[in-house]
């Protein structure tokens, strides 16, 4: 009646119940199955289908709504979810030969971009390196004729206007003119609701944190809060909003769901 469960036999019910298998996966991957499926799936990782998690969901929602805020203000932009990701995104977009150089930002150091790019076919310049004052003017100054500057941003509205913070001025100066293209890293934890909530972040967060990176001697510096001071060591002298890209594309904007910087 039934067949004897031999070497054989056996193999070929594996066999059977492997391919079903495999079956079932395409099918339920299927984008269009996907669409009727009460829950979400996240098909970005390599090979394991799994549920997202409700961070990842609104991560996936928010950066949707971002990337269309952004192209409408005419940015290039794109959303990476790791590390590997944003790296390999990079890499694509500067060309070899290409010269490299960064503002201030924990960012791209997080992200070892510095050592990353080095090993490459480009010529980077890193402040850094430099061992005096006048070095690392000097590595300011050849930052306006450097063909890609990275930098991050303090925040960032929901409809896509870019708010930055400097003591010096060096990094939103070349933000506004001199470098052929830059190129933001941005994680979706400095987006805010609108322009007042971005400047109230890039202030009462960003700049209090990264005033504590500095030996300096600010009112923030002794109870972690902004006063809106005007001592002459504050890191808070330039305001600068990126409203549109100009010209059209000059700014990259890569999102991301690392939470990264200040
Ligand atoms: S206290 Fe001064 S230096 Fe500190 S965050 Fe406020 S404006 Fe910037």
């Amino acid at each position: 009646m039934f067949p004897r469960l031999d070497v054989a036999n056996i193999a070929k019910i594996c066999g059977l119940a492997s391919f079903l298998c495999k079956k079932i996966i395409f099918f339920v991957s299927s984008p269009i199955i996907l669409s009727f499926l009460p829950f979400e799936v996240n098909l970005h990782t390599n090979s394991n289908i799994r549920i997202m998690t409700p961070q990842e969901k609104r991560n996936e929602r928010l950066a949707q709504k971002m990337l269309r805020s952004l192209q409408r203000r005419h940015f290039e932009a794109y959303y990476c979810r790791t590390r590997e990701d944003i790296i390999q995104q990079v890499k694509a977009l500067i060309p070899e030969g290409s010269s490299i150089t960064w503002g201030g930002t924990m960012t791209v150091r997080d992200l070892g971009l510095p050592a990353i790019l080095k090993q490459g076919n480009y010529e980077v310049i890193d402040r850094d390196e430099a061992t005096t004052e006048a070095e690392k003017i000097d590595a300011y100054r050849r930052a306006f004729t450097c063909d890609y500057y990275l930098s991050s941003v303090n925040a960032i509205s929901e409809d896509g206007v870019i708010v930055n913070i400097d003591g010096n001025g060096n990094r939103v100066a070349a933000i506004t003119w001199g470098p052929k293209r830059v190129i933001f890293i941005v994680g979706l934890n400095k987006v805010a609701q609108d322009v007042p909530a971005a400047l109230q972040r890039a202030r009462s967060t960003a700049s209090p944190i990264n005033a504590a990176r500095f030996d300096i001697d600010t009112p923030c510096q002794k109870d972690g809060v902004c006063h809106n001071c005007n001592s002459p060591q504050s890191i808070c002298n330039y305001i600068h909003f990126t409203r549109n890209s100009h010209p059209a594309g000059r700014h990259i904007v890569i999102l991301t769901d690392l939470a990264l910087g200040y």
